[in-house]
């Protein structure tokens, strides 16, 4: 369904975004979205960041995540302490590789659903240019398997599923800071796996045009961040699926809230990109306090989110935060010329949807205090 402009009820915008950098005992959360893409850098406390996925700096090209942290002043080769890898689609991948090289320090994480001994198969098999002409997934995620490699530090790869901690502090005089993969789930790796394996070309003149299955969504990571008194949830792209052993029902099935005890948290990075496939009930009931804040990117391509999305976000959330305008995501109608001349520079055209940066940055006391902010290309709701 294309939005329309029926939804005329834009709140005022929020103040601007901070351009300093967070105190020690202050949490960050900034979301990125050019209209395709999406990026997320949190400041875990005491210096440390943390980046989850990648996407482009419409300006400079380089990954979002650098060009803001060098705004900001933070020395990412040695504070960013981890990049998280959500899942391996281009709107969350591009520059994941440049991001990996200048963050000297930071360990990379991924959904346990990709790299297995399959995946290394085809990227060899990338070495041997049987994937010329692939799409860009492919493409990044080869130089950041070959960079791995170069590295010979297998420190650095650490491969996640559902109930993985990659940070845990709850000690005496320290903010208590947690970070934790709701998903994949067993299954959802299984599933991958055995569907990577059917991906491998058979015939020498076969060529392989995407590693990633049709189910990443599925295998998405999705987190829950604590700092403090305040919870977030960062859905990534995780979907629904009939399945009780994948996608969101596999959180709920698997009774991780309980055993980890899982606070409920007060913002929501809403799992993709607002769309209704990536909704479930139980995520407003058992994961978040009623009302929380609710945050997301637009998935333009395929007009998410759309009016009923917004309006059903609008309904669940205290204000719902969108990095750009999805009404204006339309597609302008030209004539049959220029329609030709556009097709035939495709590349350009999806830059010219892509040329502005919505950022939605949040900062929070350890006791849950919020303080919003978010620059022009950003709309609430
Ligand atoms: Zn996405």
């Amino acid at each position: 369904m294309r939005p329309s402009n029926k939804l005329k009820n834009l709140k005022p915008s929020l103040p601007d975004i901070q351009d300093t950098q967070p105190a020690s005992n202050i949490a960050e959360i900034s979301l990125f979205g050019p209209g395709v893409g999406e990026c997320i850098v949190i400041h875990m406390g005491a210096g440390q960041w943390f980046i989850i996925d990648s996407c482009l700096c419409p300006k400079t090209n380089e990954p979002i995540a650098l060009s803001y942290l060098r705004s900001i002043g933070v020395d990412y080769a040695n504070k960013v302490i981890g990049i998280l890898i959500s899942h391996w689609h281009s709107d969350h991948i591009r520059g994941a590789s440049k991001l990996l090289k200048h963050c000297t320090h930071a360990k990379l994480y991924c959904s346990s659903a990709l790299f297995s001994k399959e995946a290394l198969t085809l990227t060899s098999l990338y070495k041997a240019n049987r994937f010329t002409d692939c799409d860009k997934n492919t493409e990044e995620f080869s130089s950041i398997v070959n960079f791995l490699h170069g590295t010979n530090d297998p420190r650095r790869l650490e491969f996640i599923k559902a109930r993985h901690t990659v940070k845990d502090i709850r000690q005496e005089n320290h903010v208590p800071v947690r970070l934790i993969a709701l998903s994949p789930s067993n299954m959802a790796v299984t599933q991958s796996i055995v569907n990577l394996v059917k991906l491998q070309p058979k015939e020498k003149s076969q060529r392989t045009r995407a590693v990633v299955p049709q189910s990443e969504n599925l295998n998405a990571v999705a987190i829950h961040f604590t700092f403090g008194q305040l919870s977030v949830i960062l859905g990534s792209d995780l979907e629904n699926h009939d399945n009780e052993n994948t996608g969101w029902k596999a959180v709920f099935n698997d009774g991780m809230i309980a055993d980890l005890s899982l606070s409920k948290a007060h913002v929501f990075k809403v799992s993709h990109h607002g769309g209704q496939s990536g909704n479930h009930d139980r995520i407003w009931c058992d994961l978040l306090h009623d009302k929380p804040l609710a945050i997301t990117t637009t998935f333009s391509r395929s007009h998410l989110p759309c009016d009923d999305d917004i309006e059903r976000l609008k309904k669940q959330s205290k204000a719902l935060l969108i990095t750009r305008d999805p009404t204006k995501n339309k597609k302008i109608k030209h004539d049959k010329m220029v329609e030709r001349e556009l097709r035939s520079i495709a590349k350009e055209r999806i830059t010219v949807n892509t040329k502005n940066m919505g950022h939605i940055q949040i900062r929070a006391t350890e006791q849950g205090k919020l303080t919003v902010g978010m620059n022009e290309h950003a709309v609430r709701y």
